[in-house]
């Protein structure tokens, strides 16, 4: 059997992959391909990322998933990542360190290393309470005349509200607006303000009263209702 033989360095004794040692094999083909750059679209209000097209929060995780998406290989099989990420000064992130694969049947590490350039836009939703969009409207009632009384209520409220938006980044005060009774607050999630209404009710024994009235139709065709609640609060 005749000996094989690197046509570049001369090599007999080290692996081949088409015809060439694996050294030189990796000299002349990029064994990775990504990005220099990966752009990473975050929400400016809410701070959440874009990714496959979802908004999630942000997370070490999705930033690696986003790396691991965009690096690619057409010679290496089985890849794994060994990528973590540094954090910059100027916002920006590198995430750097190894992937593995296999070439034929030899396993071979290539270092990495890529620059995640945020990119601040604004979140559907967020765009949404931006241009007064909401699903709910809640009507604080007093017979308290003292307004101290009414801001601590209405603080509890947007409290809680704060803590829902983490998870709904429609959970937001689209508008407010004091009058002589009370307060009405638009609220763009139905659901976070539903989940409010109910905790209050219990806690300062009310019972709420809702109503909706049409706000149209959505693009498949079902109606989207405005819901209304509305708390008397008699101390
Ligand atoms: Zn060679
Ligand atoms: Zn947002």
């Amino acid at each position: 059997m005749r000996k094989r033989f690197c046509p570049d360095c001369g090599a007999t004794s080290k692996p081949f992959i088409e015809n060439v040692c694996i050294d030189c094999f990796q000299k002349k083909n990029k064994l990775l391909m990504y990005p220099e750059e990966i752009e990473v679209m975050y929400c400016r209000e809410c701070a959440k990322v874009l990714r496959q097209g979802k908004w999630v929060p942000p997370s070490e995780d999705h930033l690696l998933e986003l790396v691991r998406q965009n690096i690619k290989s057409k010679s290496l099989d089985h890849l794994e990542f060994d990528v973590g990420l540094e954090p910059q000064d100027d916002g920006s992130s590198v995430a750097s360190g190894h992937v593995k694969g296999l070439l034929g049947s030899e396993e071979i590490s290539v270092p990495v290393s890529v620059s995640l350039e945020p990119r601040e836009t604004l979140c559907r939703k967020c765009s949404l309470v931006r241009a007064d969009y909401f699903e709910a409207k809640i009507q604080f009632r007093f017979e308290s005349k003292d307004k101290n009384e009414w801001q601590k209520i209405v603080d509890e409220f947007e409290s809680r509200l704060d803590e829902l938006y983490r998870t709904d980044s429609l959970a937001q005060v689209a508008k407010k607006e004091l009058i002589s009774n009370g307060v009405d607050v638009r609220v763009g999630s139905k659901r976070a303000a539903k989940t409010i209404v109910d905790e209050l009710s219990k806690k300062y024994r009310i019972r709420p009263v809702t109503s909706f009235t049409l706000a149209g139709v959505d693009k498949s065709g079902r109606t989207r209702k405005n819901f209304t609640f509305l708390l008397r609060f008699n101390r």
